[in-house]
């Protein structure tokens, strides 16, 4: 049997980045997903910063709208607006962007193989056998040096290992509407109060020709305040026109992401913003630096936890405290009854805080424009 320097389990992005990157340095990349398709099973609403744009290169073609203006609307109707000169954000389809990066990760070398669900991943000696199944095949295997787990939210082959998992997952669901109206420069908005979703938010998506991504994440059962939010966003929809679509988000990592010859990235690791849910940049940046470990353990010839613990010390430096801080501000709003959020609100209309947050706002980096509206909001100090 063939064996591969690298299996890379999952066709996600943080999967197919870290295909790219490894197998563009040179080394012999296999990319095993369960799906038949790529990108069949991409339940997500796609907004990705233009940071992580210009970071990563990503491609352009996949994008439907640009986010320049965000709203938060209160369970009452009270509006916060924030309006960019410059755009903050792209609304991809995520289908079509995975397939992007699958088309680059093959045109640096990595061999893809879709619906191969990898059941067991074993450690062995001088490497690793990973055991899948497929239509054609009941058994398959395939023999690497190291393992890349990315395979998203289910946790499965992580957990077998006694690997990362997240603290706690939220529930999210959504679905691509046509108003018939509603065009590019529509704001997006985002629906706060725990009546609304609880322990989340609810969103709006303009995503141009009259269409919208509607969507919700909640820590309770999200169907019921997903046919509310559909019924205030878009009155008189008939539900069942939109194709409804549902999926869990791990949030906060606890445990280890590295063991000997393998390592845990993307969703599969909890490397998921707390603040909202969104997976797809720390995902890449988790592919990035995993990669670079990888190649350096390659260069040493010793795949022990000892040079790709380095992973753990790249990604916790990067994400902790966006992490912590993301996961705490969504526990404590998630407190917060309705009439509070309308307080809230009022205040922070009172205080100016979104010019006092000048500054300290990014589209992908949290904390600081947390830790600011939480002293600006509940009066801990001067927040400027
Ligand atoms: C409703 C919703 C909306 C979202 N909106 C956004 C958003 O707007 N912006 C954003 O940044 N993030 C968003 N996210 C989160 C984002 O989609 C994920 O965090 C991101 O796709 C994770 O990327 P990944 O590569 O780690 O994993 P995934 O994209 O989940 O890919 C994992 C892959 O692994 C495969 N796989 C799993 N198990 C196995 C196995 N045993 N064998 C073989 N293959 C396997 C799966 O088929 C899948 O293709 C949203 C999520 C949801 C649910």
């Amino acid at each position: 049997m063939v064996v591969r320097d690298a299996a890379v389990i999952g066709a996600g992005p943080a999967g197919l980045y870290a295909a790219q990157r490894l197998a563009a340095a040179g080394l012999g990349v296999i990319v095993l997903d369960a799906q038949e398709r790529i990108g069949e099973n991409a339940v997500c609403s796609g907004v990705i910063g233009e940071e992580a744009f210009v970071r990563f290169g990503l491609p352009t073609r996949p994008v439907l709208n640009r986010i320049s203006c965000l709203q938060a609307i209160s369970p009452a109707g009270r509006i916060l607006e924030y309006r960019s000169a410059t755009p903050l954000a792209r609304v991809v389809d995520k289908a079509e962007f995975n397939r992007e990066l699958a088309d680059r990760a093959r045109a640096s070398g990595a061999e893809l193989c879709f619906g191969r669900f990898v059941d067991s991943l074993e450690r062995q000696k001088d490497g690793v056998l990973l055991q899948f199944r497929s239509r054609s095949c009941p058994v398959g295997r395939v023999r690497a040096r190291v393992a890349v787990i990315a395979s998203g939210v289910n946790g499965y082959l992580n957990r077998a290992l006694g690997l990362v998992q997240p603290r706690e997952f939220l529930r999210a669901i959504q679905a691509d509407i046509s108003l018939g109206k509603d065009g590019i420069s529509n704001p997006t908005e985002v629906y706060v109060g725990r009546s609304v979703a609880p322990g989340a938010f609810g969103w709006k998506i303009p995503l141009g020709h009259g269409r919208v991504r509607v969507g919700l994440m909640s820590v309770e059962e999200p169907r019921p305040y997903f046919r509310a939010l559909l019924q205030r966003v878009a009155p008189g929809l008939d539900g069942a026109q939109a194709p409804v679509r549902w999926k869990a988000i791990g949030q906060m990592p606890v445990g280890k992401c590295v063991a000997e010859r393998v390592v845990v990235i993307g969703e599969a690791a909890a490397h998921v913003k707390t603040s909202t849910g969104g997976g797809i940049y720390f995902g890449l940046l988790s592919a990035e630096m995993a990669s670079e470990v990888v190649l350096r353990a390659f260069h040493k010839g010793d795949f022990s936890v000892h040079p790709l613990g380095e992973f753990e010390r790249f990604w916790r430096a990067a994400f902790t405290l966006e992490l912590r801080t993301g996961y705490l501000a969504r526990k404590l709003a998630a407190r917060l009854s309705d009439s509070l959020v309308e307080r809230a609100f009022e205040r922070a209309k009172t205080i100016d805080l979104l010019c006092r947050l000048n500054g300290k706002l990014n589209f992908d980096w949290h904390h600081k424009a947390i830790l600011a509206s939480v002293r600006g909001l509940f009066g801990l100090g001067a927040c400027a």
